[in-house]
């Protein structure tokens, strides 16, 4: 066993190197079919406004408000995609549906409630202003308006914009392609029974679904084991095909730690030890090509805490997203949260509402092999380093995975 000789850098700086050596990801161009979850390559900007006509709001009648307490003779109707080809004059009302053309002459919609139908004519009330119940040309978009920022992730209201829009399709930047990699002799595939001393590989499975839910993609790269030119050929492989590798294991100190040594040899490390509870093992190089490697813990919470922490915003960075963070709100503590002296801490916690605040309460033992601290928390609770800690009461900083 040797000491590791790489420097502790502190969470909150290794988290900043990890990003500054992120690059983003060239655009391509989709069509709307392809684009949910997709992150926005340039700003869209509206070359229509919205609505382009006047358009009924209700079912009614068109008028001319001048008309309004009159018993007005009805011409025709307009319906939605059928408007009423005429101008209509004084003294008569045409028939208007929602989403049906407001008439040339007309400035005004009566509600049909509001109507008295007598035949083919109708008695409308007395004091109708102009403007009411359409909805007038630009009222929701002028052209010129921004309606979408490069970095904004496509939900469903930015898709439903530009298609209103007539654009069919986008440039977003590309998704990542992220190869995920466990390293340990001890490991069997899932699904098989495991011999004396063994256990079961289950980071790959849970960092799979962490890596897709950032939208990346992910190639499955299975188990390496705790031998050198097997990883070696493994990660080789990969990187020609991935932008980031992500391994878990053997970034510890032991003789069988193979990890940092290998990313040393291809590429340059840049975090080797953080001042981080779980996780301080964590690992970050820069390959040739832009190409990243994040060498996780093996502890099954550090692996994910450390993929939280570091590699979820260096993922959404890759694919052009412009906020990188979870959100962060401040909880009160629910426990006395003990300090790790140098080290930031991340507890994970479940909240629940009390008045306005947001209450933490400890998911119990924070042990780096206990997945059950994880299962299930809403926020991680970030304890910065410190001698004393922090008693119950106390208001700390959470990164929010979920809220209650
Ligand atoms: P290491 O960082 O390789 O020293 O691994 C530390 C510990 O994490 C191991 O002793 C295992 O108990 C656990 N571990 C490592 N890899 C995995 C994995 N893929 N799935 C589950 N547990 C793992
Ligand atoms: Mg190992």
């Amino acid at each position: 066993m040797r000491a590791s000789t790489y420097p502790m850098l502190a969470a909150e700086e290794a988290a900043a190197l990890v990003l500054e050596r992120t690059p983003v990801l060239p655009a391509e161009e989709v069509s709307l079919a392809q684009a949910p979850g997709r992150v926005a390559a340039a700003d869209v900007v509206a070359e229509r406004r919205l609505p382009a006509f006047p358009a009924s709001a209700v079912d009614g009648y068109a008028i001319r408000s001048a008309d309004g307490g009159g018993r007005l003779r009805v011409v025709g109707e307009s319906a939605a995609g059928r408007p009423f080809s005429g101008r209509l004059e004084a003294g008569s009302a045409a028939r208007i549906l929602t989403g049906g053309v407001l008439p040339e002459g007309a400035d005004s919609v009566v509600m049909v409630e509001d109507v008295d139908q007598q035949g083919d004519h109708v008695v409308v009330p007395a004091g109708y202003q102009k403007g009411r119940n359409f909805h007038a040309p630009g009222a929701d978009l002028e052209r010129g308006d921004v309606v979408l920022r490069r970095g904004q992730p496509l939900g469903s209201a930015e898709l439903g914009l530009v298609a209103a829009l007539g654009i069919d399709r986008l440039s977003v930047h590309r998704r990542p392609r992220v190869g995920l990699m466990s390293t340990g002799d001890e490991l069997v595939e899932v699904g098989r029974e495991p011999g004396p001393g063994q256990i079961t590989d289950s980071n790959r499975w849970a960092l799979l679904a962490a890596v897709r839910e950032t939208g990346a993609e992910v190639e499955l790269l299975g188990i390496a084991p705790d031998q050198p030119q097997p990883l070696r050929e493994l990660v080789v492989g990969a990187i020609q095909r991935c932008d980031a590798l992500v391994t878990s294991g053997g970034v510890s100190v032991g003789t069988h730690d193979l990890v940092k040594p290998l990313l040393e040899s291809l590429g340059e490390v840049h975090v080797g030890r953080v001042k981080l509870r779980p996780g301080k093992p964590f690992t970050f190089a820069t390959l040739p090509d832009g190409k990243l490697a994040f060498g996780l813990p093996g502890f099954p919470v550090s692996s994910l805490v450390t993929f939280e922490v570091f590699v979820r915003p260096a993922l959404r960075k890759l694919q052009g997203c412009s906020a990188l963070q979870r959100p962060q709100l401040p909880v009160r503590l629910a426990y006395d949260a003990l300090a790790t002296g140098d080290r930031t801490e991340y507890q994970r916690v479940t909240l629940h509402r009390e008045g306005p605040d947001l209450v933490a309460t400890s998911t119990g033992s924070q042990s780096s092999s206990r997945l059950m601290s994880l299962a299930g928390a809403h926020a991680l609770v970030r304890i910065p380093p410190g001698a004393e800690g922090y008693p119950a009461g106390s208001y700390v900083e959470a990164l929010i995975l979920e809220l209650p």
